[in-house]
C-alpha cells in the first residue's frame, strides 16, 4: 500500500548499526536525520556513509537530512551532573562560572544577563523547569524557581514570548554546513532562524562549501511565527520544519496545533516543504504501543497536508526503533484514505504563469478527472515533480530521472515517488519507452492502464517540463509490433 506521507527518522544510538537500519528502512523510512547537537563529526560522517550503503542494498531511495544545531541556548554543567530544585528556591544563571551547583549555573550562552529583564519567564528543559528574573547584576542572572524539578547539564533555556537575540548560525554550524556539504547531504534544516536574512546566510554559506541541499527553516522562535517574517522566512528556503519543542516554550503550547495548521497551508501554496516534528510518538521511545493522542497528532498533521513527520528520539535513541516507524507508516495510511480530494477547490486559488508549473497543473487536473493509474514527470532537478505535490489529486506521482540526487530530494514530497532511469540520451521515442518500462517493471502500472506523462522537449537540451501527454499502457509495443 502507497503512503503519501513521508516519514523522517533520526538517527542515535538505537539506529546506529546496519541491521536495525535495514529494517528502518523496510519499515517505510523516507529521510534520516542526522542531529548535529550530537555526535562529532566523525560520528555523521559514518552514518551518512551507512545509510546510503544499507538504502543501496535494500534498494530503497533515502534521502539524509543534516540538521544543525543553531543557537540554542543552554545552561553549562553541574559538578554532579545535576540538582534538584523546589519551588520558591533562589537561583543565579551567571555568565562567568564554571560548574554548577544547588545556587547557581554557567551559561554557554554569555549575552543572557544582557538579554534578560526583571519579571521575564525563563523556560528550562523544554519548559519542564520555570524560572522568574529577580534582578541582573553584571554577569550574574538572579532568579525565582517558579515551577522546580530536576535539572542537568547543558539544558536548554528560552524566554517565554521569544526575543533572545543569539544569530542562527553559530561557528559550530558554519563548519557543520561544510561537513554536511562534504557527505552531500539532501537536506539541510537550519535552526532558530528568525528572519529571511538567517536563511539567505545558510545558502550563502552552503554554496561556499559546494553544498546544494534544499534548505529547511525550523520554525521554532516567536519571532519567527510573526505571519510577515514567516512569510519571508518561508520564501527564503525550501521548506520549514514545525518545531514544536522549542516553538511551544516560545509561543505557548496551546497555539502550536493552530499555528501547524497555518504554517502548512502557507508553505503549500508558496510551493515549499513541510515536516511536522517533537514527540509525534514520544512514549514510544518506552512502549511498544503509541497512546491514543499520539495515534491523533500523526493523523492530524497528515489531514493538515504535511508532507512528512518525523520521529526524534523515538528512533534515536529508543527501545522501538523500528516498531515506532511501523506505527507511524499504518496512521499515516489510513488517515489519507480518509482523506477528500478537493483539487477543484484547490484550483481556484492558484497562480501560475510558468510553462513548466503550467504543464504541472495540467497534468494533475488530467490525472484527477480522467482517473487514470499514475503520473509520471520525467525531470532533471525533480520542480516539476514538487509542484505536482503541492495539490492532492490522489494519484501517485513518480518523478523519473536519471539524477540521483534529484531522486533523494524527493523522498520529502509528498505524494512523489522516484524512480531511476537509466535512459540518458535524447531520442524522444526511446526515452518514453523506457519511463513506460520503468513504471511496468516496478509493478506500478500494468498493460492497459492509462498514465500522464510530462516531460521538456526537445530531449537532451536543457529546459523546462514543456509537454504533457496520456498513454494507455501497452499501446506504444502493439503499434511497433504492427
Ligand atoms: P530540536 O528541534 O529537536 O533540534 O530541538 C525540534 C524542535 O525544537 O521541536
Ligand atoms: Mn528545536
Amino acid at each position: 500500500m502507497l503512503r503519501s506521507t513521508k516519514i523522517v527518522a533520526t538517527l542515535g544510538p538505537a539506529s546506529s548499526d546496519a541491521d536495525v537500519l535495514e529494517q528502518m528502512f523496510l519499515a517505510g523510512v523516507d529521510v534520516v536525520r542526522l542531529n548535529f547537537s550530537h555526535g562529532t563529526t566523525e560520528d555523521h560522517i559514518k552514518r551518512a556513509a551507512l545509510v546510503r550503503e544499507t538504502a543501496l542494498k535494500v534498494g530503497r531511495t533515502v534521502g539524509i537530512m543534516a540538521d544543525l544545531q543553531g543557537p540554542k541556548i543552554r545552561i553549562g554543567k553541574f559538578k554532579d551532573g545535576r540538582i534538584t530544585l523546589a519551588d520558591g528556591d533562589l537561583f543565579t544563571l551567571d555568565a562567568e562560572r564554571t560548574l554548577g551547583d544547588q545556587d547557581g549555573v554557567g551559561l554557554d550562552y554569555k549575552e543572557l544577563p544582557r538579554d534578560s529583564r526583571i519579571g521575564d519567564l525563563l523556560l528550562l528543559d523544554d519548559g519542564r523547569i520555570v524560572f522568574e528574573v529577580l534582578d541582573v547584576r553584571g554577569s550574574v542572572v538572579h532568579c525565582r524557581v517558579v515551577h522546580g524539578g530536576e535539572l542537568s547539564n547543558n539544558k536548554g533555556i528560552n524566554r517565554k514570548g521569544g526575543g533572545l537575540t543569539a544569530p542562527a548560525l553559530t561557528a559550530k554550524d558554519m563548519e557543520d554546513i561544510r561537513t554536511a556539504s562534504a557527505i552531500k547531504v539532501d537536506y539541510l534544516a537550519v535552526s532558530f532562524p528568525k528572519s529571511s536574512a538567517d536563511m539567505y546566510m545558510a545558502r550563502q554559506l552552503q554554496r561556499a562549501a559546494n553544498g546544494d541541499a534544499l534548505l529547511i527553516a525550523k520554525i521554532e522562535r516567536a519571532e519567527a511565527v510573526e505571519p510577515k517574517t514567516l512569510e519571508d522566512i518561508m520564501s527564503a528556503s525550501d521548506g520549514i520544519m514545525v518545531a514544536r519543542g522549542d516553538l511551544a516554550v516560545e509561543v505557548g503550547d496551546a497555539s502550536v496545533p493552530a499555528l501547524q495548521k497555518r504554517m502548512i497551508r502557507m508553505a503549500r501554496e508558496l510551493n515549499k516543504l513541510t515536516i511536522t516534528a517533537t514527540q509525534m510518538m514520544e512514549s514510544m521511545i518506552s512502549s511498544p504501543i503509541p497512546t491514543r493522542a499520539e495515534v491523533s497528532d500523526v493523523a492530524n498533521a497528515v489531514l493538515d497536508g504535511t508532507d512528512a513527520v518525523m520521529l526524534s528520539a523515538e528512533t534515536a535513541s529508543g527501545k522501538y526503533p523500528v516498531k515506532v516507524v511501523e506505527a507511524m507508516d499504518r496512521i499515516c495510511i489510513e488517515a489519507e484514505q480518509t482523506q477528500p480530494v478537493t483539487l477543484d477547490q484547490e484550483f481556484l486559488n492558484r497562480r501560475f504563469n510558468r510553462v513548466d508549473q503550467s504543464i504541472a497543473m495540467a497534468a494533475l487536473f488530467t490525472a484527477y478527472h480522467l482517473k487514470v493509474n499514475a503520473i509520471a514527470a520525467l525531470t532533471e532537478s525533480g520542480s516539476t515533480a514538487l509542484w505536482m505535490s503541492r495539490l492532492n489529486c490522489g494519484v501517485p506521482i513518480y518523478a523519473l530521472t536519471s539524477k540521483a540526487s534529484t531522486r533523494y530530494r524527493a523522498t520529502l514530497f509528498r505524494d512523489t515517488y522516484p524512480l531511476m532511469m537509466r535512459y540518458v540520451g535524447d531520442s524522444r521515442e526511446e526515452l518514453l519507452a523506457e519511463a513506460e518500462q520503468v513504471l511496468v517493471s516496478n509493478g506500478v502500472v500494468k498493460d492497459g492502464d492509462l498514465i500522464v506523462l510530462t516531460i521538456g522537449e526537445p530531449i537532451g537540451a536543457a529546459g523546462g517540463t514543456n509537454t504533457m501527454k496520456i498513454v494507455r499502457v501497452g499501446d506504444h509495443r502493439k503499434q511497433r509490433g504492427r
